[in-house]
Parts: structure tokens; sequence; C-alpha cells
């Protein structure tokens, strides 16, 4: 007789229960070390509804139809020379950031998902992480082979994994990433399946794809549809884990709540980064940081706390502060690069006439009273040929260390936010109530922290000049500063066989 074909489900559930046992010869507690300490309490792992729910087989078979696809396109892209047909090679600097801030956590998903899978108690779990691990190692993957094509034409994506592991700026995602994988399995999979991945990732994914197909890019909104059907099973995972955990114990509400305050604040820093791209670095820009804020996180988020009241957890604490600096975010950030331009491997600008308007539109609250007149003496200064660069180092934030520029938005927008912690007489400072509040709950963590600033002054960083630090980093002379004029610049010029004129444009904005 022939054995009846299991349905997906059941093939997924055969694979994931039962399949564990209570050890013998070593006892439980020293075969899985690492899931109590963090005094998360679990009494029954079967209780754990498979998130997944996708057998091995299947796994592979739907991921290399999608691999196929992609390498198809990515292909073709190639042959065609794609490069040529973005709307302009400022888009490019977007893609950059990526690959030198985002690829890297990936991988670095990837690795940890792979230690929870060998370290949760419950099977169903373990399970669960592999796959997500494989998923996160496939995503790296794909945005290598996809942006490795810009890598022939462009500057500035030779060495992402070597400097993400030293460049200042790229501390930042960095740090986020190795807070989580340096805390216990819960709070690694509350900060990046539920933090990151089910209540941020909008933010991130949407404004960049979408900027990517506003922008002419192909092969990025290729590879952005292939990991979001991932992404959508990873959500899943966020929202299981939080709801296994508040259902498992009471004990357990308020070191998840603690775990949700503190990596959605993280993930939120971070997400500066994801703000200037959006508002600044995409010649065409589909919608603002704002927008996005206002829609990823201020509905949706709403409507999930709504139905996560029911287990007792509430917002995550400090997002009206998050919510208040989404008219400030953007400008911020972009403003410092623009000043430490010379310090990164891409390019910086000043926003062109249209752009300003553009962002007066977008952030009527704010663009004009703060951000505009600056700017626009920045852009006077670069005509009279003084584009001006920073040589000092900044105070960082001891936690998301991030240059103290965030201002006091609910307060006075033009005063710096600035929190000062004391510990064992040392003084430390941090850029907002978010980060002073992680800082105090745990400082023998965050005193350790390598920041890029301290670690220069130091002399751990290749030298005290700035052309030292920045052969450490292994930038070439090409890769950063100003983008018009840059080799970028010149090259895309003579692919469209134009000499676009910048003054043109500084004219106008003499006469506005
Ligand atoms: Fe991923
Ligand atoms: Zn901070």
């Amino acid at each position: 007789m022939a054995a009846k074909r299991l349905n997906m489900r059941k093939r997924y559930e055969a694979l994931t229960r039962g399949m564990g046992w209570e050890t013998t010869h070593q006892p439980m507690d020293k075969v899985f070390p690492y899931d109590t300490y963090e005094g998360i309490k679990i009494k029954d792992w079967d209780k754990w509804e498979d998130p997944f729910r996708l057998a091995v087989d299947s796994y592979w078979k739907y991921q290399a139809e999608k691999d196929k696809k992609l390498y198809a396109i990515m292909d073709s892209f190639a042959q065609n020379n794609g490069q040529l047909n973005l709307s302009d090679a400022r888009y490019i600097n977007a893609m950059k950031l990526f690959i030198q801030g985002v690829t890297p956590l990936e991988y670095g998903a990837h690795r940890h998902y792979a230690h929870l899978g060998r370290h949760f108690r419950g099977e169903g779990a373990r399970v669960a992480c592999q796959m997500q691990s494989i998923d996160e190692l496939r995503h790296a993957q794909t945005q290598i082979h996809t942006l490795s094509h810009y890598n022939k034409h462009f500057n500035g994506m030779h060495d992402p994994w070597h400097m993400s592991d030293r460049v200042w700026y790229l501390s930042v995602p960095k740090s986020y990433f190795e807070d989580a994988m340096t805390g216990g399995p819960f709070e690694f999979i509350t900060s990046v399946s539920f933090a990151f991945e089910y209540v941020l990732t909008n933010l991130l994914f949407v404004p960049f794809m979408s900027g990517a197909a506003f922008n002419g890019d192909q092969a990025t909104v290729t590879f952005g549809f292939s990991a979001q059907s991932d992404e959508s099973r990873h959500m899943t995972l966020g929202l299981e884990i939080i709801k296994f955990m508040v259902e498992q114990h009471e004990d357990n509400l308020p070191i998840v709540q603690r775990f949700i305050d503190k990596h959605f604040w993280r993930a939120y820093r971070v997400l500066g980064l994801v703000a200037m791209m959006q508002d600044y670095m995409l010649p065409n820009s589909p919608m603002s940081w704002k927008a996005a804020w206002d829609i990823y996180f201020t509905e949706n988020c709403s409507a999930l706390f709504d139905d996560l009241g029911r287990y007792g957890l509430r917002m995550p604490k400090y997002h009206e502060v998050a919510t208040a600096e989404a008219e400030h975010l953007s400008h911020q950030v972009w403003a410092t690069f623009y000043n430490y331009g010379h310090a990164a491997a891409f390019h910086t600008w000043m926003p062109d006439v249209k752009k300003m308007d553009w962002l007066s539109e977008k952030y009527p609250n704010t663009f004009d009273e703060y951000y505009r007149p600056r700017f626009e003496t920045f852009r006077e200064m670069e005509a009279a040929g003084e584009r001006h660069y920073i040589n000092g180092l900044p105070q960082l934030c001891q936690v998301c260390q991030i240059p103290m520029v965030f201002t006091d938005v609910l307060n006075d927008p033009t005063m710096v936010s600035r929190r000062v912690s004391i510990h064992n007489n040392s003084k430390y400072h941090t850029c907002g109530d978010g980060c002073r509040d992680i800082f105090e709950f745990e400082p023998e963590k965050y005193i350790q922290a390598w920041l890029p600033v301290h670690q220069i002054y130091q002399g751990n960083c290749g030298g005290s000049e700035v052309s030292e630090v920045l052969d450490w980093y292994n930038f070439q002379p090409e890769d950063g500063g100003e983008y018009v004029g840059s080799a970028d610049h010149q090259r895309w010029q003579e692919w469209k066989g134009t000499a676009e004129s910048v003054s043109d444009d500084r004219t106008q904005a003499h006469a506005s």
C-alpha cells in the first residue's frame, strides 16, 4: 500500500515535533546553557506554534525558483548595462551604504540564527531559527551578487566587510546588531525578529525598494522582492516568539517589554541612515521618511500594539520621541554626513532647487525654518569654492554610537539633546532618554563599547591623521567627498554624453 502523502503542514510538524529528547548523560541545563539566564520561563515548549510550516524539501524548491528568476534578471541587467538606465549616479550612493551597512548585518543574522537553532530547548523554535539562518545567508549572497555589478562601475563598494568592522558610521548598525547578538537568545530574537523585522522592517524595505524602482534599479527591486517573501515568514516568527514568551509565564512580561523598548530604540536609531537615504540620496524619492513613518509606524504599530494589549504589552517606550523626530531626522543626519563626507566611502552633496522644494513640501513644519537656511549657506559656500569639511571628531553617544547631532525636538529643536550618566566616577554621554535608559540598565556592557572616535584618539585606527585613518578603513581617495566633480560623476557624464552643469542650478538657488 502506498504511503499516504502528508500535506505541508503535517510534514513540518513531523519535522519539528517529537524530535527532541530529555538528555541523560548530561543534564539539560548543561546541554542548553543559554536559554534560562535571561529569566524567561518556558513551561511547555510544545505550545510553540510553528511559524514557517515549510519542510526542507519544499523550502529548497521555493528558494531555487526564486533564485533562478533573480539571477536571470541580474544577468540581463549586466548584459544590457543596466547602470545606464539609473535616474542619476547619485543614486548608487544609497546602494554603497546598503552593502557597507546592511549586508554585513544579514550575514550576522545568518550566524546568530544558526546559534539559536542549536541553543533553544524547544525543537520547534530550533527548526524555525535554522530556516531563518539559511534565509539570511541567502540574503547576504544575493545582495553581494546583485551589487557586484555596480562595483565594476562605481567607487566605494570594494571592501564592505573590512569597512563594516572599522568605519565610524558603520559602527552604528554593527553595534546595534552585536548588542543583540551578545544578549541571550530571547533578547536576540525579540530584537531582530520582532523589533526590527516585525515593527520596523517596512521602513527599510518599502522605501528602499520603491526607491530602487523610482530610480531605474531593476536589479535591486528584484533582490528586494526575493528577500521580502522570506521576510513575511520572519515577521511571523517575530510575532510568535513575543506571544509565546508572554503566554508561558507571567514573570516574562516585564522582561519582554524591556527587550521591546530597548531594541525598538536601538533599531530605530540605525534607521536614521535610512531616513537620510530616502530623503536625500534618492534622486527621485517616492515617499518622504516622515510619510513612511506615519504609515508604517504610527498607523500600523498602533494597531499591532492595540492587539498586543491583551497580553499586557504596550507601545515601545519613547515612540513619541521617534515620531516627533520624524520631522527632523533625515535633515540632521544628512547635514552630518555632508560635514564629514571626506571620511565616508560614499559621496555627499547639497540638494538642488527641485529637491529643496520637495523637502519644503514634505516637511512644512521644519525644513524652511531649521534646515533650508543652513543648506543654502552651504551651497553659496560651494559656489564660492569653499565646500567645507569638518576635521574635528564629534562626541558619540555611548549606546547608539551616532555623533551627538540630534536635538531636543519636543522642547527646542535648536538645542542638542544630550544626557549624562555617571558610572564608577566616570561620565558617559548618550543622545537622549532612549539611549540613556539602555546605558543605565547595563552600564557594564556599554562602557566597553568600541567607540570609533575614542579608538581614533587612542591611536588604534591607523594613525592620527585623517588620511591614515582612511587608509586603515581601506578607503581610496576617490571613494568619498563631494559628489560634484567626483570620479563617479565624471564617469556618469561621459556615459551620458553630458556635461551637466551644476552652476545653472546654483544660480537658481541664489535667485530664489
Ligand atoms: Fe534578511
Ligand atoms: Zn544614542
